[in-house]
Formats: C-alpha cells, sequence, structure tokens
C-alpha cells in the first residue's frame, strides 16, 4: 500500500545464514522491473537467492491467472501437495494464449517499462505542482494521501461520476486510521491529458473537502 520495495538482498542474507527459504511476491514486478520484465530480484540480480518467486498474469501481463517458480523439485512438491491448486481448474486456452503473447512481447521490449516509470515521473511532478501531498517511494505505486477515511470514499466516487476516473479508496483495516489514501498506478498508455485531467479534478476536490495541500 506504501508501494515501498523489500531490502531482497539482506533478507535472502538473512534466509542463508539461518538456512531459510525465502519467498518473493512479485505480482507488482513482474512485467514491470528487470530487463526482460523478470521483476525486481531480477533488477537485482536476485533472482536464483530466492526460494519460491510468486507472479500473477493479471496485472502487467494483462490477463488472469498468477504463478510461481522455483527450482523444479519445489515447483513439483507444490503441484503435488498444493490442494488449491490440485482442486481448481486450469487456464483456458485463450488465457494461456493471451499470457504467452504478452510474456514474450514484455520480455523483449524494455519500452512499456520506460515510458511506466516516465508517466509515474510525470504525475508525480503534476501533483507536486498542484500541492497534493503523496508519499514518496521507490516504486509505480502513488499513494496520495487524504487521511480521511469518508473523504477518501466521497473524492472516489464523484472522480468516477464527474470525471469518469477510476480509483478505489484505501481505508482502514487495510491501511492504519489517518493514512486514508487513493492509490494511483498510471500505466504506460496514459497520456499527458489524462493525467493533466486527473490532476486538475484532485486540484478542484482538494479545495472542496478543505484538505492540507504540500508544503514545496
Ligand atoms: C494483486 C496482488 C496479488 C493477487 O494477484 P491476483 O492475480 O489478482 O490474484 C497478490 N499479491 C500482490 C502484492 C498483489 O498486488
Amino acid at each position: 500500500m506504501d508501494g515501498d520495495i523489500a531490502p531482497i538482498k539482506e533478507i535472502c542474507d538473512l534466509a542463508d545464514k539461518y538456512g531459510a527459504m525465502t519467498y518473493l511476491d512479485e505480482v507488482h514486478a513482474v512485467g514491470m522491473y528487470g530487463p526482460r520484465g523478470g521483476g525486481i530480484a531480477e533488477r537485482e540480480g536476485l533472482m536464483d537467492r530466492i526460494t519460491i518467486l510468486e507472479g500473477t498474469l493479471g496485472k502487467a501481463f494483462g490477463v488472469m491467472g498468477g504463478f510461481i517458480t522455483g527450482s523444479s523439485a519445489m515447483c513439483d512438491f507444490i503441484r503435488s501437495y498444493g490442494s488449491g491448486f490440485i482442486f481448481s481448474t486450469a487456464l483456458p486456452p485463450a488465457l494461456a494464449a493471451g499470457a504467452i503473447a504478452s510474456i514474450r512481447h514484455l520480455k523483449n521490449s524494455p519500452f512499456e517499462r520506460a515510458r511506466h516509470q516516465d508517466r509515474v515521473r510525470r504525475l508525480r511532478a503534476a501533483l507536486d505542482a498542484k500541492g497534493i501531498p503523496h508519499m514518496p517511494n521507490p516504486s509505480h505505486i502513488v499513494p496520495v494521501m487524504v487521511g480521511d477515511a469518508a473523504k477518501c470514499k466521497w473524492i472516489s466516487d464523484i472522480l468516477l461520476d464527474d470525471f469518469g476516473i477510476y480509483v478505489q479508496p484505501i481505508n482502514y483495516p487495510t491501511v492504519p486510521r489517518k493514512t486514508e489514501r487513493l492509490r494511483f498506478t498510471p500505466t504506460p498508455l496514459h497520456t499527458d491529458a489524462d493525467i493533466d485531467h486527473l490532476v486538475g479534478a484532485l486540484h478542484s476536490l482538494w479545495s472542496r473537502c478543505a484538505l492540507a495541500r504540500a508544503v514545496a
């Protein structure tokens, strides 16, 4: 919810020291980080140190379903003992084909990853220009802090009804009280005009809700 990134190397070092296994959720990173879109562990050169890495096909890859990776023995173990897996239906062929096409494309194309980060910078700069407070972090997740559950829900409703912008309010218990927020995740396809439209809407709603501005 804060868009922070785990100290993966330090955790792997600790795991090595104590003989522990590691499990890394890269759902928000596969397709988006690393030279081939393998995720943060790929970017940091740490993939071979993770016991199990989890990804989704439903975010950057744009379809549905998920996966884990690991040694063949580990994957075989989970395939054989994971009841949630054994008793679930398999991905339909159309989704599998879509996932393969998407993964093949993103493995070879850094364009979307670069453009994604560019859009994030653009959104943050536009928010800064209007004094809309957002939480700094090293990722593409831009939490805009509201700090009030009712206002957070109200702003999200008005953004949809009056401005055609869909963003979910993140309230307690997902985040602690007083840190209620709107969590923006720009995509590579958002235009400058989209971002200006969003920030313009937030600018007027900030005044209507008498919310505090960030000081530059
Ligand atoms: C979205 C998300 C999941 C769940 O992924 P699905 O493919 O929607 O089931 C797991 N972990 C994190 C960190 C997520 O953001």
